[in-house]
Order: structure tokens, then sequence, then C-alpha cells
């Protein structure tokens, strides 16, 4: 690499802008050679089209016709990739207004071009701090843009345009903005860059300005006006550290910045974010709280109908098309005797039960008296906890004896002496209490189940209930696994009996299958709910994506002219989107635990699972990479120069 080497070549430039039917013509057949380790002036009154040339130059635009090259190659057949390369690498841009990113601080602004060429963050930190630290801000770094004058500002931009060590450094009326003095001092940056060896190419409208190049070229109307041309050569290139950027930032470091911008935007504009997000916040919260309440009442059947015993067949008088079961009379106690003769069948329990007024002294108790045989205990597992249970000579005597739920025995005799041995009066009837029944606790469902009475179903049924047939017969079976066929054997019995199907035989996997099936349904219409209200979060979401990427044009368009590619501004933009309903996800989930808990308070069952958490804090990750990719898109495919064109 010689002093002497070409490294920009412009060759008949034209630039024509369309406004209306009528053409602007901002360059007219430009051409222009710069060296290495020039430092070129560009003069011209406002509108002559020095910004134009600089943006082509720049790579941030492209001729309508001509030929430009860089470092010998044709920029028209780069890609957008190489040219975002060349921007990142090659150029330092300096802009009149700054350019500066106002949520970043000083720092961080001078970082961005070494983030998108893949420094790693402790060395562009480091790098960043040295060079603020040589142009004179070193107390500065943590400051934002809107801290700082001016004159403090250009020269952080001026840092930028270094962070990269690129060898051309583009400065586009750079003390425009500035009062004299700042002026100045960068004016006096400029020339020791040019020292080290950088090539300088500055855009001024001032006399006194371009008097510090070394060559200045006149611009009017498009076209060169004239070029005090021959360049003495500048000092030997610099020797600063070059790093490799060849690939850019790699993935990772991409999603890394990408994930501290999102963090950024989001708590700039925290309220419309939590509004934006409400409905994902909803929808999370939703699944997770009603999933919660369905797993508690699942959790509930399941406990009732297993505490009920997963080897009993229950038969029920009626069946489907029969209008009232009532009616039937078919069920009787030599059903449950015929039932009995199946090998697989341990006990048949003919039952029935009702309301009745129990008595003893002066206490009356209204309860539940129920018949049945004499194997109940073993076949509900309840034994008895003093006395004894009925026997098959009580059913076959109709004995008028009764044994006594814990409940019933303790409201009844409150003396606290054994009732056993006592009589209570059923409808007046006097009954032998024979025994009390072990305390069997509160169903899940809450009843109480040691407020009632048993009583030999003979007995029963001819001298409180005055009616032949059964309310149920409950079954129980040896071996459950053989369930099924025991349960076919007992239909066919009672069809022949019954010479007509008139009733119902159901065991208790079949109840729990159902249970299942009603939580499965239930289940599926919440996934709906949720769904749906994912998907307005999503479409909400998108709309404020598109929303940020108008307000963030600029923010973009500082982003590629510093040297981000169109995957870099695509990931920023997606990963945004995705961390903010990421965030609503957290949220929800949190409100959804919130709301299953104060349920819970309020005396519900409430299991919270981790699943329909995590399913939902997926979907709503997810809704954000869809819905976020059309804004992004947006984003990415943005003009440099009409994006920093922005206000
Ligand atoms: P300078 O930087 O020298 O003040 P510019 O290069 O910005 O001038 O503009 C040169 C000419 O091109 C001006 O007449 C301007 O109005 C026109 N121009 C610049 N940008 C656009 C654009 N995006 N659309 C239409 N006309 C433009
Ligand atoms: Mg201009």
């Amino acid at each position: 690499m010689t002093t002497n080497e070409i490294i920009l070549e412009l060759r008949d430039v034209h630039k024509e802008y369309a406004t209306g039917d009528t053409v602007v013509r901002a360059l007219d057949g430009v051409s222009l050679t710069v060296r290495r380790g020039e430092f070129v002036a560009i003069m011209g009154q406002s509108g002559s089209g020095k910004s134009t040339l600089m943006n082509i130059i720049g790579c941030l635009d492209r001729p309508t016709s001509g030929s430009y090259t860089v470092l010998g190659q044709e920029a028209a057949r780069l890609s957008p990739d190489e040219l975002a390369a060349l921007r990142r690498e090659t150029f330092g841009f300096v802009f009149q207004r700054y350019n500066l990113l106002a949520t970043a601080t000083a720092g961080e602004n001078v970082e961005i071009p070494s983030v998108y060429a893949g420094l790693p963050k402790h060395k562009r930190s480091a790098h960043a701090r040295g060079l603020l630290e040589r142009l004179g801000l070193g107390d500065r770094t943590g400051h934002r843009p809107a801290e700082l004058s001016g004159g403090q500002q250009q020269r952080v931009a001026i840092a930028r345009a270094l962070v990269n060590d690129p060898p051309v450094i583009l400065a586009d009326e750079p003390t425009g903005a500035l009062d004299t003095k700042s002026g100045e001092e960068v004016l006096a940056l400029l020339k020791k860059l040019h020292a080290e060896g950088r090539t300088i190419v500055l855009i001024t409208h001032a006399e006194n300005v371009a008097s510090h190049a070394s060559r200045v070229v006149h611009i009017q109307d498009g076209k060169i006006l004239s070029d005090s041309g021959a360049p003495e050569p500048g000092a030997a290139p610099s020797a600063i550290e070059r790093h490799d950027y060849s690939g850019g930032a790699p993935f990772f470091a991409s999603v890394q910045e990408a994930l501290l911008t999102a963090w950024r935007s989001l708590q700039v504009n925290i309220f419309r974010t939590v509004l934006t997000l409400l409905g994902i916040i909803i929808g999370v919260a939703a699944v997770v709280a009603m999933l919660a309440v369905g797993e508690g009442s699942r959790q509930k059947v399941l406990d009732r109908i297993s505490s009920f015993g997963t080897n009993l067949i229950l038969i029920r008088p009626g069946a489907a098309g029969i209008r009232n079961a009532g009616d039937i009379v078919t069920l009787v106690p030599e059903d449950a005797a015929a039932i009995k003769t199946i090998p697989n069948v341990e006990t048949a329990l003919p039952e029935r039960s009702g309301r009745i007024t129990a008595r003893y002294g002066n206490i009356d108790y209204q309860t539940t008296i129920q018949g049945t045989g004499a194997d109940f205990p073993s076949a509900r597992d309840w034994p008895v906890g003093e006395g004894q249970f009925f026997n098959d000579d009580d059913l076959k005597q109709y004995a008028p004896v009764v044994v006594l739920g814990k409940t019933v025995a303790k409201t009844l005799f409150t003396d606290g002496r054994s009732p056993v041995g006592k009589y209570v009066l059923v409808k007046n009837v006097p009954f032998l209490v024979i025994g009390v029944m072990s305390e069997k606790g509160a169903a899940p469902n809450g009843n109480d189940q040691d407020d009632v009475l048993f009583t030999p179903i003979t007995t029963g049924l001819v001298r409180l209930f005055g009616k032949s047939y059964l309310g149920s017969i409950t079954i129980k079976v040896a071996d459950a696994t053989q369930i099924e066929a025991t349960q076919d054997q007992v239909e066919t019995i009672l069809k022949a009996r019954h010479r007509t199907e008139d009733f119902s035989v159901r065991n208790m996997a079949s109840i729990l299958q159902a249970a299942m099936e009603t939580q499965d349904t239930f289940t599926l219409l919440l996934g709906t709910v949720a769904a749906i209200s994912l998907l307005v979060g999503g479409i909400g979401v998108m709309n404020i994506m598109l929303v940020s990427v108008v307000e963030r044009t600029r923010e973009i368009g500082i982003r590629m002219a510093t040297g981000a590619r169109m995957r870099d501004i695509l990931l920023q933009f997606n990963i945004e989107a995705a961390v903010v309903c990421a965030a609503g996800g957290v949220l929800g989930i949190l409100l959804g635990m919130g709301a299953g808990f104060a349920l819970r308070y309020s005396g519900m069952t409430v299991i919270f699972s981790p699943t329909p958490a995590l399913l939902a804090f997926a979907c709503a990750s997810a809704t954000g990479l869809v819905f976020g990719y059309l804004p992004a898109r947006k984003a990415a495919r943005l003009d440099p120069v009409v994006a920093l064109a922005s206000e």
C-alpha cells in the first residue's frame, strides 16, 4: 500500500431526484479521485449537491448513473452486506447534526460501530473510553447526548467515527452547528487525524474551514467548478492496531446487543409497552389461573371417585330413553343375590337411602338413613368403630337395628356414653343401636360422610321406605383388572331377569374416564381462549413495533450508517418484539398466579402446574417473534439515507 494509492474514484456520477414532474439534478457528472492520505475539502453553497456527493462516497446512497469505486471495488456491484462492511470499516462518518443515539451514553454511542464489527464487550468499552479520553471527554463517558454541549457531542461523533480505525473520515459540515471555538477544536482534531495518515474528506460552505485542507474542490449546481488538485503526499498510514472484521458481528454478539437495546427501548416507553401487552398479559394470566382451577377441580373429582374405589360397579335403575328412573320398580334385592353368583363378584350390596328424623331422648336430628347389605364395611373399606355391623341373619329377620355414623352418634348421644345397646326412634319406630362406624371424615366435595345411619336393606324397605325396589346396587369385584368382563356378565344377568334394559351399569373407571373427558374439553376451551387472546395481543405488538420503527427510523439510519447490516437491524427489532412479549408472558404468569392464590384463599382447590405456565410463556415469546417479523423487516429494508434524513 502506497501513499499515492487511489482509494476513492468517481467517474461521471449523476444523481437525480424526481419530485412530482420535475427532476432535480443534485449531481450532474461529477468525476473525482481521492488518494490515500489526502485532506480534501469540498466547498459549495447550500443546495449545491455536497451532501448528496458525500452520501454516495460513504456508500449510504447510490448514484443514478456513473461509476464509483472504493479501494478498486465498484460500489454498484457490492451487496448490501458488503456496503455495510465498507461503512463499518473503511469509512468513519461525521455528520453536521452529530446523529448520536439519544438513549445511549457517550461511551455506548462510540461503541456502536465496533459492536457491528464483532469486537468483544470488554475490548469495546476500553477502546471507546480510550478514544473519548483522547478527545478530552474521559469524564463524560456515562453522559447521554442531551447532557453534552454541541462541541462535546461532535467529539463523541468523531470518536465513534474512529472506533473501528477506518482509513477514511468523511465529515459533512462537522462545524456547521458549532460555535467558533468548538468548531476550531473539531478542525484541529481532523488535522491531527490527517497527520496520523488518515484520508479526510470534509464538506463545508465556509472559506476559513476549507483553508485547513490541502486540497479544495468547489462544487456548484451538482458540477465541479474547480479543483486545487495537486495532492501532497500525506504521512504514512497509521500503525494503529487493526482488527479482523471480515464477517461482522458473530450471531451471539448481535443477539446480546439486540437484547440490551430491547431492554432500553422497553424502559423508555414502559407505560405504552405495558398497555400494548395487556392482551398477552391477560391471555397468559387466564391460561395460568384457569388451568390451575381446572386442575384443582379435576383433582377433586378424581379424589372423590377414587375414594369410592376403582373396584366398584354401580347399578342404578333407569337407562337412556326411560323418562323417570324413580318409576323403575324392577331393581330388587333378588337382583343383588343373583349378581353375587358371578365368580369375580365379591359382594353385591342392595341399597336405598332416604331422609329421616332420628330421635334419642329429646334430641331430634335430620339425617340420612341408608339401607344396605351386611358386607358394607368390607366393600367400602369402612370398618366399624364400636359394637358391630348387622349380619345376614339381621337381614333375613328384618331386624330393627341401626349402625350410627360418627356424626349422628355425637349429635344424639351428647353425654359421651356409648350408644350401643340404646334405642333411637326412626320415623317413630324404635331401632336398636348395635354399632358405631369409625370416623370417615369429609368427602373431597366437603360432604360429611359420617352424617348417616345404616340399617339392613330388608328392614329399610319394609319399615322405612315402604317400597320394594332399590335405589342402587353397589358391586365390589375381586379382580379389578377383570372389571369390564364382570360388568358384561352383570348386564347379561340383569337383562335376563328384567327382560329389558331398564338399568344403567357403570364402573368407577368409566366414570373416571367421563370425568377426564369433560376435563379435556374444558382444557381445550381454555386453550382456545388463550390462543385468541395471544393472537389479539400479537396484533397489538405488531402495531406497536410498526410505530416504533417509524419513531426510530433515525436510529435505524444511524445504525446503518455506522455499519449495521440488514441482518443486525432485523435481529434487533425481532428480538425487541420477543423480549417485550416474553416480559408480557412473565407478567401474565405472575398475574395468573396471583389470581390463583386469591381463588385458593377464597376456598377453591387450585393446583398450579409448570407446564401451562411454560407453554403460555413460550407462546407469548413466539407471538413476539412472529408478529415482530413484519415491522423488523420493514426496518431492515429502510434506505440508510432516507432513514438518516427522517426527523
Ligand atoms: P448541500 O448539501 O450542498 O446543501 P444537497 O446535496 O443536500 O446539497 O442537495 C442538493 C440538491 O438536491 C438540492 O437542490 C436538494 O434540494 C436536492 N435534494 C437532496 N436530497 C433530496 C431528496 N431526497 N429528494 C429530492 N431532492 C433532494
Ligand atoms: Mg448538506
